[in-house]
């Protein structure tokens, strides 16, 4: 088997006891590749070291689109550009999230600085050309137009999670980019949909480590876990699992 998660966060404290034992289990089962993704100042640099310790660990850096908005703006370019500095394998995680809650007030001013922010890194993945990471929530259509409307070529951008209408999965679809899609397919059935609108070449798989495990007794995600995202895909696409592997490894080694 080889499993690939696009988009994990290994950095998180929930690793922070056993992430050593855990690399290794990931490595037996069969994980050949994790992106993890930055998510703060201090997340990045812990990104960068774990990339360094793991082999099998990519790093790709980012700013989270709610910690973005809170952040100073000089604070803000001076991160960009020492992302902009790193041998990095891609941006994210990067986007916008329009969720209301405690931590996001959710103002027009706070959006306008979001997509500021946004827009600042589709500036450095395009100058960079390397692929970009995007989350969206309740944010789907902004997103799909800034990216539209930028320079990114078709197969450096990356959908990760996408839970938009089914409209919108077209669109993403017909524009050529990427979906990834998380373990919880096996109980999601929008996501269902996206993998059966989708093309293959279209297909990659990813954890959101530590977040959204498939096993409701196992809290903590990890990327081996993906073996239920492959089967759910295998199953849809009248596929073998084994296959489904490969193809996406494959999808995974022409995007990166
Ligand atoms: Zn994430």
């Amino acid at each position: 088997m080889l499993i690939v998660d696009v988009h994990a966060h290994m950095d998180f404290d929930e690793y922070n006891k056993d992430l050593d034992k855990v690399i290794e289990e990931n490595k037996k089962a069969g994980v050949a590749v994790i992106i993890n993704n930055g998510v703060t100042v201090d997340s990045n640099r812990k990104v960068l070291e774990l990339a360094k310790k793991y082999d099998i660990i990519k790093p790709a850096l980012g700013i989270y689109p709610v910690h973005a908005a809170q952040m100073k703006e000089e604070d803000f370019d001076a991160e960009l550009d020492f992302i902009s500095k790193q041998d990095i394998i891609a941006i994210g995680e990067v986007g916008l999230d329009y969720l209301k809650g405690d931590d996001n007030p959710h103002g027009d001013k706070y959006k306008d600085k979001m997509r500021q922010c946004f827009e600042k890194f589709i500036r450095l993945a395009e100058k960079k050309n390397i692929p970009i990471i995007v989350h969206s929530r309740k944010a789907e259509l902004d997103v799909i137009e800034m990216l539209e409307s930028s320079n990114l070529k078709k197969d450096k951008i990356i959908m990760h999670c996408f839970m938009g209408r089914k409209h919108l999965v077209k669109r993403i679809l017909n524009n050529g980019w990427s979906m990834s899609i998380p373990c919880i397919v096996n109980k999601l059935q929008q996501l269902q949909l996206i993998v059966e609108q989708a093309p293959m070449e279209q297909l990659l798989t990813e954890t959101d480590s530590p977040y959204l495990s498939p096993y409701p007794d196992i809290k903590r995600n990890e990327p081996r876990f993906i073996i239920e995202a492959l089967k759910k895909i295998a199953e849809i696409k009248k596929l073998d699992v084994e296959e489904v592997s490969k193809m996406i490894y494959m999808n995974y080694q022409n995007l990166f």
